[in-house]
């Protein structure tokens, strides 16, 4: 099927957000104390959805919330009884503005895991209402390296709308699903040219290679795929791994972790259940009931992570668990790269 592309200048660009943020439940990045999370927005002047990808939060959180009450419940003679579950507040039909291609890109990686031996349907349901309008990054950041991994990021299929800026000044707002087609359908009024996909794929590809010449990390990720496959026992996860502090921020910054615990916080006989993020680099994180714990020390959890990301995962569903946006480097306390880490192992 051949999808709408429409040629355009910043101030048409800028109008599309308005009527888009106008006519549709709209989350875009917002900016606070410097950095810049996913909020509902009521008007183009609130967000900025050419936020720069080092001081952006993850999208994943819209799909998969950091914690969310799953329900409240009382313990009295009869038994327990549910008293309340909350309307999911992120199940709404809604368009999402701003979002990174890698960040995108995460999203199915996701998609992979909550299709897979069960199915979250709470994640399915948003998931299927949202539409992803998605801007490529102009340069990379110091730490990241998505142009090097198992994706296309120049002709990714991961978000319903693109937005290309072009060398030429123009701007290419393109439909790559059905969901963006029926959501440019719905912008009536917008005085833009229709373009053919030839053309705004020839500027895409030139914007690209500037983009990619920008790039301070490079990694040959099949190389890393077959080396680490036999590093398991490698002696270079205790030194990579020395300085980390366990405090998971890699995880829960990153858009395509997805371990998670149920817990309850209970005060006499009334409870509320909640589902919360987890990291496998959490000292708890395997711990038995029986008290074993097979990953007891920092450069087993550390092993984990970085197999699960590059061997693991990949071997199951053919892709890698990272898709090199960098964000656990920018975030991590101590400066631990995964980038520097797999390379150090290999
Ligand atoms: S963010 Fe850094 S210190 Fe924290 S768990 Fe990850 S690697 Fe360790
Ligand atoms: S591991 Fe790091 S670079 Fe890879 S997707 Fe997660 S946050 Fe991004």
């Amino acid at each position: 099927m051949n999808f709408s592309v429409f040629e355009t200048d910043k101030n048409g660009l800028q109008k599309f957000y308005e009527e888009t943020i106008a006519k549709n439940e709209t989350y875009a990045p917002v900016e606070k104390f410097g950095k810049y999370d996913y909020k509902k927005v009521s008007a183009l002047p609130e967000c900025d959805p050419d936020s720069p990808i080092s001081l952006t939060m993850s999208v994943k959180p819209l799909f998969f919330p950091r914690s969310s009450k799953i329900m409240k419940y009382e313990e009295n003679r009869e038994g327990t009884i549910i008293t309340e579950t909350d309307e999911d507040p992120l199940a709404g039909k809604r368009v999402i503005l701003g979002v990174k291609h890698c960040d995108a890109r995460g999203l199915q990686v996701l998609d992979r895991v909550y299709k897979w031996d069960y199915i979250d349907a709470d994640y399915q349901k948003r998931r299927e209402n949202s539409v992803i309008i998605s801007t490529r990054c102009n340069k990379a950041d110091v730490n990241c390296f998505c142009t090097s991994l198992d994706y296309d990021v120049e002709n990714s299929d991961a978000h319903d709308i693109r937005i290309i800026n072009g060398l030429n000044e123009k701007i290419y707002i393109q439909a790559v699903t059905e969901k963006g087609e029926d959501l440019l359908k719905g912008v009536p009024g917008l005085q833009f040219s229709v373009c053919s996909s030839e053309v705004a794929g020839e500027e895409s590809a030139k914007h690209f290679k500037a983009f990619d010449s920008s790039f301070r990390l490079k990694m040959n990720y099949k190389e890393v795929n077959e080396k680490l496959q036999n590093s398991f026992d490698s002696p270079e996860f205790d030194p990579a791994s020395k300085n980390c502090i366990s405090c998971n921020t890699c995880a829960f910054i990153c858009p395509t972790c997805h371990c998670f615990k149920i817990t309850d916080e209970k005060i006499k006989d009334t409870g509320i259940r909640y589902k919360s993020y987890d990291s496998c680099n959490n000292g708890y994180f395997t711990l038995m009931a029986g008290g074993h714990n097979p990953r007891p020390v920092k450069y087993r959890r550390w092993r984990q992570r970085a197999m699960h990301k590059f061997v693991y995962y990949k071997e199951r569903f053919g892709v890698n668990l990272c898709v090199g946006c960098g964000h656990c480097a920018i975030s991590c306390p101590v400066n631990i790269s995964i980038f520097d880490v797999v390379n150090q192992v290999v």
